[in-house]
């Protein structure tokens, strides 16, 4: 960038399930204002959002692009008739919601838009745990099991984009009779470890277990297994565990010894063999990975003039 031009300036949303986090800022460290929405309905959800980022200009003057980084299913693939809406989904009102024609009907800015775990996967790729790797996978294992993934400086989409949360899995039935939690599947990937299957499993909530509980050791095992699949299948270069589960201190320890057992020395790869440690670790980025993923879809947004 020519230094005489201005640093742009991006407007980034984080769409939740339970609420909507606004960002304006350059890059992580520049976050000049933040705002948080409860998510009610989209249009109502949508106007608030679209006021804020109003009172945003009017202080910081125009935004460069704006990111929106948001739970799916969604359409991402930019030359699909329905792209920029969700998809069919359980939440009462935002099946097929236009969010990016919403979003244009109020600002005259490129506008990027994909899933909440591909954007963390970007922003971990540019300013995170992930710079200079690739392909990069980013899982958020919390009230969802989600995954995000970079394939030569692209967020891939393909049939509409990974749902990598689905992945299935060996379930010893006798080692764990819990049937499994997906309303689609019962014990994929998600229907066994999410944050609501082990509420579901064990009869109270992930973060009051204690650390010696016997569901860490089981929950190491399907974290594992599911990272064992996407290693052999992916190669990614570096893998980013976020969400609330893998804030447990002693899951990550053991997901890493479980990972090389279980592939058992056939990746030859000094990341997987000696480095583990510096191979499956926490999001750099921290709990802003998520507003930040939507900053970094609005930077990429405005480099391809979307
Ligand atoms: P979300 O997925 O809704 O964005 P989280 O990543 O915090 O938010 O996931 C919430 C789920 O993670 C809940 O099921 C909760 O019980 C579980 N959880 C949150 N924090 C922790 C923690 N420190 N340890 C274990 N489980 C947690
Ligand atoms: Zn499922």
């Amino acid at each position: 960038m020519n230094k005489n031009e201005p640093t742009p300036l991006f407007g980034g949303i984080e769409g939740g399930g339970t609420k909507f986090v606004c960002a304006v800022s350059s890059g992580p460290a520049d976050v000049r204002a933040e705002a948080r929405f409860p998510t009610t309905t989209p249009q109502e959800t949508l106007q608030r959002v679209i006021n804020f980022f109003q009172e945003q200009e009017s202080k910081f003057g125009r935004l460069d692009a704006l990111g929106l980084a948001c739970f799916g299913p969604l359409d991402p693939r930019l030359a699909s008739p329905t792209y920029g809406r969700i998809m069919l989904t359980p939440k009462p009102g935002w099946s097929n919601a236009d969010l990016v024609g919403t979003l244009r009907t109020a600002f005259d800015l490129p506008i990027g838009f994909d899933t909440d775990v591909n954007g963390a996967a970007l922003a971990e790729a540019r300013w995170g745990a992930a710079q200079g790797c690739d392909p990069v996978m980013y899982i958020t294992i919390g009230t969802g099991i989600g995954g995000g993934l970079l394939v030569n400086g692209n967020l891939v989409h393909g049939l509409i984009h990974p749902e990598t949360g689905h992945l299935l899995l060996p379930h010893d039935w006798q080692r764990d009779p819990f049937p499994g939690a997906c309303p689609f599947h019962g014990d994929c990937f998600e229907g066994l470890a999410a944050g609501p299957a082990i509420e579901k499993r064990w009869g109270q909530r992930a973060e009051t277990l204690p650390p010696d509980h016997p569901a860490w050791e089981l929950e190491a095992e399907y974290i594992a297994l599911a990272l064992a699949n996407y290693i052999v299948t992916l190669s990614p270069q570096r893998i980013i565990l976020g969400g609330g589960v893998s804030q447990q201190p002693q899951v990550m320890q053991l997901v890493r010894r479980k990972v090389q057992a279980r592939l058992n020395g056939y990746v030859q790869s000094p990341q997987i063999l000696e480095q583990i440690d510096q191979y499956i670790v926490h999001p750099g980025l921290g709990n802003q990975a998520g507003v930040l993923g939507a900053i970094a879809l609005a930077a990429q947004a405005l480099q391809n003039q979307n």
